[in-house]
């Protein structure tokens, strides 16, 4: 698994570098090709291409499908691995995308390695799906995935579990980006101060009634993240916006910030309020997930496993998935930590654990 990992990594696949990345993938679909099945690389226009991979029960017809999902794209640029090198230490595995989430396909591949050699005869068909712009937010692979999710019974996401314990991932926030943007009217500080709308004045006051939608107990956050207006002190700023950050546990609570943001009204009755933007991946609710996690914690515990869950507050592909009502368990691929920094890295010995579990799972679903 150490040397397959190696393999992968060492091939750098930034979302943003379809050369790079178009490398990586023929690299994953060289080390696939031997364990049969139909390999598929999709070609794309702007990012790396889709490598999907299918495997169909021998003897029988599938009795419907199963997704593994995943991404090889990373957020390194290409070179990162002259500072960051792939490197073992002990029993940790260090470089750029290890954890996120190269190992998961390592994983997924060795899972499906083990219920070939131990030919374990599948139910269903098996299409494990590599995406290539997921750190960027999937707008090239999104039809694809959301397609084969509606063929399929459930859906395994390979990004990394959270934690040194190794937490499935069995409740995700949904994510948005919004923008407010406020209109007002220049004047002369000096010469005409009464007849002008001062842009920022009016941002600061809407952003002071947004701060009050912040329910931490319900997962429900926004944050304005960037703000910027007006062009000199002299000059009462005509345009002024602001950047915000949404967030939120529940579909509900989704909607109903979207609604509160859209209800603006300006303060200053000469002043025009703009909103554009919204929620990009919906809430990853954890009753979308409930049952497959209480698989996945009884097949663990034959394994004599300690299984745990928790939600985090950022998106992934699977919130795509579970949001069309196909059940979705996420957080199936490494134990480790550092994801998006120098430090990333697997733990090693937690590996072949991980992908036996994936394989029970394959199995019985
Ligand atoms: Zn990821």
């Amino acid at each position: 698994m150490l040397a397959t990992l190696r393999r992968f990594v060492t091939a750098e696949s930034p979302s943003l570098e379809k050369a790079a990345a178009d490398r990586c993938c023929g690299v994953i679909a060289e080390e696939w090709s031997k364990h049969g099945g139909r390999v598929e690389c999709i070609a794309q226009k702007h990012r790396g291409d889709l490598l999907r991979l299918t495997h169909a029960p021998s003897k029988s017809r599938p009795s419907g499908q199963l997704l593994i999902l995943g991404h090889y794209d990373t957020v390194y640029s290409t070179g990162t691995l002259a500072k960051m090198p792939f490197r073992v230490k002990g029993g940790t595995a260090y470089g750029p995308g290890t954890f996120d989430m190269k190992a998961g396909i390592v994983q997924a591949l060795f899972a499906l390695h083990a219920l070939q050699q131990t030919e374990t005869p599948l139910r269903k068909r098996l299409v494990f799906l590599w995406t290539s712009d997921e750190e960027v937010g999937s707008e090239a692979s999104r039809k694809l995935l959301e397609a084969e999710a509606r063929r399929s019974d459930a859906v395994f996401v390979l990004e990394p579990s959270f934690g040194p314990r190794g937490l499935l991932k069995t409740a995700r926030k949904g994510v948005g980006e919004a923008k407010l943007i406020v209109h007002g009217r220049a004047s002369h500080t000096g010469l005409a101060p009464q007849e002008g709308i001062n842009a920022i004045h009016e941002l600061a006051r809407q952003l002071a009634r947004i701060e009050g939608w912040n329910d931490f107990r319900r997962g429900v956050t926004i944050n304005a993240g960037l703000i910027e207006g007006g062009t000199r002190t002299n000059v009462i700023p005509e345009r002024a916006r602001a950047v915000l950050d949404l967030r939120a546990l529940r579909v509900s609570d989704m909607r109903n910030l979207e609604r509160r943001l859209q209800a603006l009204r300006p303060f200053h009755r000469g002043a025009r309020l703009e909103i554009t933007g919204g929620f990009d991946r919906p809430p990853l609710e954890r009753k979308m997930s409930a049952a497959l996690f209480a698989r996945a914690q009884s097949i663990a515990k034959q394994m004599n496993l300690s299984l745990g869950e928790c939600a985090v507050g950022g998106g992934s592909d699977g919130n795509f998935t579970a949001a069309l009502g196909v059940p979705t368990l996420d957080g199936l691929g490494a134990v480790g930590d550092g994801a998006h920094s120098l430090r990333e890295h697997v733990l090693i010995g937690a590996m072949p654990a991980r992908a036996a579990l994936l394989a029970a799972l394959l199995s019985t679903a």
